[in-house]
């Protein structure tokens, strides 16, 4: 089962979740405010400010060496 990684729109947060294919478009929960979470289309969304031009990934997140919050490398 492929593991996605999601962003919490209420506070930021970035985890992961074993998801099945069926399940994967589903809503799912942030495990630290019970918020809806958004799916991270995969681990180079680090690079995502320059698929939409902007800054907006930015949320919340204190790594230094990637703006999305999804980076692989720190873990956030
Ligand atoms: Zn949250």
């Amino acid at each position: 089962m492929p593991i996605y990684e999601y962003r919490c729109t209420n506070c930021g947060l970035n985890f992961e979740k074993l998801r099945s294919m069926s399940e994967v478009d589903k809503d799912t929960l942030c495990p630290a405010c019970q918020s809806k979470a958004e799916r991270i289309p995969s681990k180079f969304a680090c690079f995502s400010t320059s698929e939409t031009g902007t800054s907006t990934t930015v949320g919340g997140n204190s790594c230094s060496s990637c703006a999305g919050g999804s980076c692989s490398t720190c873990g956030l």
